[in-house]
């Protein structure tokens, strides 16, 4: 099979370094790809919001199969466009990626299917909204409708700020992404992230993880794409998986079927942990990043049957096999993210670290020669697997001392939640 990924992630690498290992693939492409994809796949320099252009690549290339990573492009609807010129495309739908671009229609899904989730208000003018703040109070949560990057989101603990929120969203701060706000009840507890994959009818858990979005320690500073991640998240019981299932993940799927918009793709659900039980948070309508570099490392089974099943309506059946360890990811990013930073410096001694317990997935990286120099924000994902979660982290953060990037950052404290519950 000829497979091409789309994206240019720690997520997409990780991807392509799963894939590559499949006996179904010989070979594999990545467009646009980063530093790190480039030794296991061949990277096609295309630009990935142009459909036509991805489509004529994947043509020119005689590609079998495409996967899609990034929510922008989920969202965009590249997987209807690619499956209309004839290729079998991993990627939800346009109208099912809806779960993933707009909190209003997953709200309203919610509510049709009594799916446990925050109350809400949604409102399309500034008065109306501020109207609403004031009979709430706060905490209480500002969300801007549509997609933004991870940064429409303010968690408000006083009513000014969650006023500042509400002006700024309707001033235009998320552009067209902010022309509705959604007003969240503030839910307190500890997060958690569920992933399955679905065709639209079956239904396959994959796993579970926690991530830390915050750029510091102590989950201290802004809001970033994430910094870190493990995987599994062993604050998920099985009783807290089985009530997940059933009263969220399982009408979602129903609930999405019946309206008309089967949901096929992997299924990423944000939940927090309440004293009443899982509640959604969001839904996201790809694999997670860096959430995907940990259930990567730690997946045993060929992953190109699974996501070819989803592809093509065939999931039925189908299981999937873990590695008996955790597995844990740190993020390097470069200095300022996720505010401005700056690009080309050199990164040293990345090459040559991977083992079979380490693997450093790249994100913002690109080379030049024999030199690997920094392209982007969060730049390298340091995965390693270890029988705890301390045991991952210690590995982690060793190959993160043998890499030599001074103009880089991370957190020194991913897994800290899970850490002090093994004592
Ligand atoms: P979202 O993009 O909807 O996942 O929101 C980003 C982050 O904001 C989440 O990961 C939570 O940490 C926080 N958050 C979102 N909604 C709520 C809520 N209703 N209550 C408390 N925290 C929330």
């Amino acid at each position: 099979m000829r497979v091409m990924v789309i994206g240019s992630g720690g997520r997409e690498h990780a991807l392509a370094w799963k894939i590559a290992q499949s006996p179904m693939v010989d070979t594999l492409f990545v467009a646009p790809g980063n530093g790190g994809t480039e030794g296991l796949a061949t990277n096609l320099n295309i630009d990935i919001t142009d459909h036509p252009a991805v489509i004529a690549a994947a043509q020119e290339h005689a590609i079998d199969f495409v996967v899609v990573g990034p929510d922008a492009q989920v969202v965009a609807g590249l997987g209807d466009d690619i499956r209309a010129a004839g290729i079998t495309c991993f990627c939800p739908s346009k109208e099912a990626g809806q779960l993933e671009g707009s909190k209003s229609f997953t709200k309203a899904l919610c509510d049709q299917f009594d799916i446990p989730t925050a109350a809400y208000g949604r409102f399309e003018d500034e008065a109306s909204a501020l109207a609403y703040l004031y009979t709430q109070g706060a905490p209480i949560v500002i969300k801007a409708d549509g997609l933004a990057a991870g940064k429409g989101v303010t968690v408000a603990m006083s009513v000014e700020e969650a006023e500042a929120a509400i002006v700024d969203c309707f001033a235009g701060a998320f552009g067209e992404s902010g022309a509705s706000v959604v007003i969240e009840e503030f839910m307190e507890g500890e997060e958690v992230s569920l992933f399955v994959l679905t065709d639209g009818t079956a239904i396959l858990p994959l796993t579970t993880a926690q991530d830390h979005k915050r750029a510091f320690d102590g989950d201290t500073g802004p809001n970033t794409g994430g910094m870190g991640a493990y995987s599994p998240a062993p604050v998920m019981s099985r009783e807290i998986y089985d009530e997940t299932m059933a009263r969220i993940v399982e009408p979602t799927v129903r609930g999405m079927a019946q309206r008309g918009t089967p949901y096929a793709g992997v299924l990423y659900a944000g939940l927090m942990l309440t004293e009443d039980g899982p509640k959604l948070v969001e839904y996201n309508a790809r694999f997670g990043d860096p959430e995907c570099q940990v259930m990567m490392m730690r997946m045993e089974s060929d992953i190109v049957p699974l996501l070819y099943a989803v592809a093509t309506g065939s999931l039925a059946g189908h299981d999937v096999a873990w590695k008996d360890e955790f597995a844990l990811t740190v993020i390097i990013a470069a200095e300022g993210y996720p505010g401005g930073y700056g690009k080309g410096s050199e990164i040293k001694g990345v090459d040559g670290l991977d083992n079979n317990a380490l693997t450093v997935f790249h994100a913002g990286t690109k080379r030049d020669g024999t030199r690997l120099l920094a392209n982007g924000g969060r730049v390298l994902n340091v995965t390693a697997l270890g029988a705890s979660v301390k045991e991952a982290r210690a590995s982690a953060y060793r190959g993160v001392d043998a890499i030599d990037w001074p103009e880089g950052f991370c957190r020194r404290d991913i897994g800290w939640r899970e850490i002090a519950r093994e004592g």
